[in-house]
């Protein structure tokens, strides 16, 4: 069998060898409930308070903005049904044609209650109009929320403008950074967001656990209600989840983004090599502005569905957009808010992470070479 070869890292990432030792403890013999009076217990909400440290490190936030979910979804969705709870006479909000499917399912939910939701378009290459936000916003609007990078394409997406533009107007922002995270520096005391989320599993820690950040003084009732997180969010802490989350964001902070440099190399020279060696090849998105890791490409006439599969025969693993949408063979609704050509180039998604090397790479450009080959040969 050939060694695997996984390029999927924004569907998810594999749990740092860091990571699982840091939480074994929390899974084999510290097993106390934070909540609990005796020091057995009471132990493990010492490593708690840590991991909000690292996390607060990791964002330039306060400790007490950080609150623990089960994962990035529950936090979108909290920070989102928050800001309409507490501004009740207002029914209007803006969000994005590309967001993930946890922000535009809630959209479509308050659609069905009354909500005006304005999903604003972006260009061929993914990119948003500021000026078509600004036109949009009325006296109505409760809330913007844009993600900070795409998870398809990988665009990075002008945060701080668009936070200017929701504070002059007094409005509340919402950032889903889930993609973002560890790959763009956030400050969110120079962002000025009210309310991100994150997730665990797309930064080395494990899948199920996330994070909501709210900003001192933002309003804010929770989705889950009990006393855990300050009252904000009920539910026995998932210990172990948080402490791994902890140190994936200490090895973040230790690293200080040194690792986007080779994962750019590394990319770059993915792309330049499929481009040297293959035909009519598109790449999707806002190349001078995305994510370092994130590829979208796209082979005139070959099916994103076909090659995907000849590679996996090869233990070579790519997605064809993002993971929650993949299965349901519809078109990726961001490329279609892009207007791309999906009948002619449908795209797959390499995403590296720290993990891949230029042997994976290149096994893969070979491999690609072939399959792309003998797919348009069968075509004709
Ligand atoms: N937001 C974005 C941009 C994502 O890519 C994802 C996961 O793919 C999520 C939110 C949801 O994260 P989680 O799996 O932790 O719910």
């Amino acid at each position: 069998m050939n060694q695997k070869i996984y390029l999927d890292n924004n569907a998810t990432t594999k749990v740092d060898d860091e990571v699982l030792e840091a939480m074994l403890p929390y899974l084999k013999s510290q097993y106390g409930n934070p909540s609990s009076i005796y020091s057995f217990g009471k132990d493990v909400t010492e490593k708690i308070k840590n991991s909000k440290k690292n996390i607060a490190k990791l964002l330039n936030a306060q400790e007490d903005e950080i609150i623990f979910t089960s994962c990035a979804s529950e936090s979108n969705v909290t920070a989102i049904m928050s800001a309409v709870k507490n501004n009740p006479n207002k029914k209007h909000i803006i969000t994005t044609k590309v967001e993930h499917a946890s922000i535009l399912e809630t959209m479509k939910n308050l659609e069905n209650n009354g909500y005006n939701i304005t999903y604003l378009s972006v260009d061929k290459n993914g990119k948003l109009d500021l000026e078509e936000l600004k036109s949009k916003i009325t006296n109505d609007t409760c809330l913007i929320s844009v993600m900070m990078a795409n998870n398809e394409i990988g665009n990075i997406y002008p945060i701080k403008e668009i936070d200017e533009i929701a504070k002059e107007q007094n409005i509340l922002f919402h950032c889903d950074a889930v993609q973002a995270i560890g790959k763009v520096k956030i400050d969110v005391k120079d962002l000025n967001m009210d309310t991100l989320s994150l997730s665990g599993h797309k930064i080395h820690a494990p899948k199920g656990i996330g994070v909501l950040y709210v900003k001192n003084g933002t309003n804010f009732t929770p989705l889950i209600f009990g006393h855990q997180e300050n009252n904000r969010r009920g539910g026995t802490e998932n210990v172990p989840y948080i402490v791994g989350l902890g140190k994936a964001a200490e090895l973040i902070i230790n690293d200080n983004y040194k690792v986007n440099n080779t994962l750019k190399e590394l990319r770059d020279y993915m792309e330049n090599e499929i481009k040297n060696n293959i035909d009519d090849v598109i790449i999707y998105g806002d190349l001078e502005n995305r994510l370092p890791n994130t590829s979208s490409i796209a082979f005139k006439g070959v099916s994103a569905n076909e090659l995907l599969l000849m590679l996996e025969s090869f233990n070579i693993f790519i997605s064809t957009g993002s993971a929650c949408n993949s299965k349901l063979a519809e078109p990726s609704h961001v490329l279609v808010a892009c207007n791309a050509d999906l009948d002619n180039y449908s795209p797959i998604r390499i995403s590296l992470s720290k993990d891949n090397t230029k042997e994976e790479i290149d096994i893969l450009i070979k491999r690609l070479v072939s399959i792309v080959n003998m797919l348009r040969r069968k075509n004709l």
